[in-house]
């Protein structure tokens, strides 16, 4: 039975509101699968505008382009983004040391062992180099080479413009069926004999009923904590930094294909290559650095001419206790927010979307679905949340209140057990279709500072030349396909180069 011919099916009236990355990726893909079987209206208004940041992402977003059926090259060219293969982190275990947390994999993993236990072991014998020797994707980042490679080999996701992003979904969705309404939400209905949202009113008496809404409304959270008090659980003793300020300038030069996050003494900034621009932040806890100091640091280290105004974002990380609760699914920031350090907010986006999707309610809304979309989404957050506590929590840092701070903070039990497991026996888990797979963990573990003192004695069985022609074979077939591919700005330039104009979304 295709979409189109689904009857008897009284909760057909879906309402997004508000027209972000989270609206329009989830108006995209809701009109894309379900087409004229759902009447789907979108409402946002001009006048308040979308948060404007959100650029860096992670490679399951050239899955979700793909499955909406996006043209890879189309949308890079509409969105002038550029190839992602990692992020640059500098001077978060001490000042002036840096490490690389690639997409890639590292080595090659024996069944029984990851390839981190043979490095290891190679390492003590001194026939090792660096971890970053063996990867393909770390290694073509900082050679600023890109091409896509057969068998998907190659890694990557996009670095990109949000608004452009937001432009080009909502041209898709509109083609697909969607209706936009450009207002601002007045007021949020409530039907009193069940408690679900009944319609929103906008300024001017417009009523919008739907039989279930996503609210997409930002940090706003305008249906689910403002009309349905769905209850916030507050991170920010593990993740303290609460502000950030962001700007956009012209390019310094070829784009890399990476992004850059690079520590201060309370907090980090971010740099961001795309075709037309760059865009850059800083992240502080205002608890130790005050916005003036904040912001006279950030537009002293900017490179090139600055496009924008500086635009100053507070923010609480944690999440949203329950992300559906009633006929209401919150997407986006609305739900939580932690930290842009590992690019993850369109990530969750995109991963609540799917699950509505998957989940979604014919004649009524399931408890039991609502139990299952809740958990999984809270899982997703709370391993992100431990992977993104990590990067301050593992440091050599002491030069600082803020480092201070971070280094003697209480974090959670899930992830004192992960760093433990890992300096005790080199070993990292994934669980539960976890988000950041083995490698991403070692890599970032080892580039703090945490370093196994024992590891799977399987490695021990190799010989002196046996091991030595591993690691060297690896890293000489890494140095090989790395010498055959062209310069990123070149690859992106034939592939899908996009009208350059420094302003396209400076507004
Ligand atoms: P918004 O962009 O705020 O959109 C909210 C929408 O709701 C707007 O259309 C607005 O007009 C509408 N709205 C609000 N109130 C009303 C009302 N009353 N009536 C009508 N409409 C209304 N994520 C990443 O994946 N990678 C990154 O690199 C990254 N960097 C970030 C850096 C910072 C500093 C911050 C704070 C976030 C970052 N994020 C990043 C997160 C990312 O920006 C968001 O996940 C993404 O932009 C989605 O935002 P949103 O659509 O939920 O909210």
């Amino acid at each position: 039975m295709t979409a189109t011919q689904v009857s008897g099916w009284p909760l057909r009236r879906i309402v997004v509101a508000g027209g972000g990355t989270a609206g329009w990726m989830a108006a995209a893909a809701i009109a894309r699968t379900l087409g004229p079987a759902v009447e789907l209206t979108l409402v946002e208004s001009d006048d308040i505008g979308t948060i404007g940041v959100g650029e860096s992402t992670i490679p399951p977003l050239v899955a979700y382009n793909r499955l909406l059926g996006i043209n890879e090259a189309e949308f890079m060219r509409a969105t002038q983004a550029t190839f992602k293969l990692g992020i640059q982190f500098d001077n978060w275990r001490i000042p002036g040391e840096g490490y690389f947390h690639s997409f890639g994999s590292t080595g090659t993993d024996h069944w029984s062992a990851g390839f981190q236990h043979f490095w290891l072991d190679a390492r003590q014998r001194g026939l090792a180099g660096s971890y970053e020797e063996y990867c393909l994707e770390l290694k073509a980042a900082h050679a600023a080479k890109f091409a896509h490679l057969p068998d998907d080999r190659m890694n990557y996701a996009y670095q990109l413009d949000s608004g452009l992003y937001a432009r080009f979904l909502r041209k898709m969705a509109e083609g697909d069926g969607a209706r936009r309404v450009e207002g601002r939400i007045a007021t949020v209905e409530l039907n009193g004999e069940s408690g679900n949202i009944a319609a929103l009113t906008l300024d001017g008496g417009m009523r919008i009923e739907g039989d279930v809404f996503l609210d997409c409304t930002g940090f706003r959270a305008l249906l689910i904590e403002g009309a349905l008090h769905a209850g916030f659980d507050d991170w920010s003793q593990y993740l303290p930094c609460d502000s950030a300020i962001a700007a956009q300038t012209s390019s310094v030069g070829p784009s890399v294909p990476f992004t850059r996050a690079t520590a201060h003494d309370a907090g980090w900034q971010w740099r961001i290559p795309l075709q037309h621009r760059t865009g850059n932040g800083i992240v502080y806890c205002s608890g130790y650095l005050d916005q003036d100091a904040a912001l006279e640091r950030f537009l002293g280290a900017l490179k090139g001419e600055r496009l924008t105004e500086p635009n100053v974002i507070r923010f609480t990380t944690g999440a949203r206790r329950k992300q559906w609760h009633r006929n209401c699914i919150a997407i986006g920031l609305s739900g939580g927010f932690m930290e842009p350090l590992e690019s993850t907010s369109i990530h969750l986006i995109q991963r609540a979307v799917l699950r509505f999707l998957r989940m979604l309610p014919l004649r009524e809304i399931s408890e039991r679905d609502v139990a299952e979309f809740n958990d999984q989404q809270m899982t997703d957050m709370l391993q992100i949340r431990d992977f993104l506590i990590l990067h301050y929590k593992a440091t050599d840092r002491r030069d600082s209140a803020f480092w201070r701070y971070c280094a003697a903070m209480a974090i959670p039990d899930s992830l004192a057990q992960k760093i433990e497991l890992f300096r005790e026996t080199g070993r990292v888990f994934r669980k539960n279709e976890e988000l950041f797979a083995e490698n991403s963990w070692v890599q970032v573990m080892l580039g703090q500072g945490i370093i196994p003192r024992s590891w799977h004695p399987i490695a021990t069985k190799l010989r002196d030349e046996e091991i030595a022609r591993l690691l060297d074979t690896i890293s000489r077939n890494v140095d090989q396909t790395i010498a055959s591919l062209p310069a990123h700005a070149d690859y992106v330039a034939s592939y899908c180069c996009a009208r350059q104009t420094a302003t396209a979304n400076a507004a």
